[in-house]
């Protein structure tokens, strides 16, 4: 029998929620890059706030944490990418890289996806 506390390392990962309406319909705000801490904006009410960054090395659960960015892309359906190259459906992926500035362990996640909408065909 697991008591509630053995799962305590679960809501490191639970998803933020909005301090005035409590939806957890949110998303990064990209109006305000420049504050500190990540700027969430509520889909449900519109409410902004930051969120501290808690990035936490999963190694060694240190918080000095470099990190950086790099932008790329994926093919959504890869087998289909492989199969089909030229027509396959991609995205534009953002990644966040990550480093452990104590372990030199480093892992990476995925920041935001934008589906890549072909532009319409000009004169053939
Ligand atoms: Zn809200
Ligand atoms: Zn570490």
């Amino acid at each position: 029998m697991l008591s509630p506390d053995q799962r305590s390392c679960d809501s490191e990962r639970m998803p933020v929620q909005c301090p005035k309406c409590s939806s957890e319909d949110l998303d990064r705000d990209r109006d305000s890059a420049d504050s500190p801490g990540i700027p969430i904006i509520c889909n449900a009410c519109g409410h902004r706030f930051t969120r501290e960054p808690r990035i936490v090395c999963p190694r060694c659960g240190s918080v000095e944490v470099d990190e950086s960015s790099v932008e790329g892309w994926a093919y959504d359906d890869p087998e289909e990418g492989r199969e089909h190259p030229e027509t396959a459906a991609w995205s534009y992926v953002d990644r966040l890289l990550y480093r452990c500035e104590r372990c030199r362990h480093d892992w990476q996640a995925v920041a935001s996806v934008r589906p890549y909408t072909p532009k319409p065909a000009g004169p053939a």
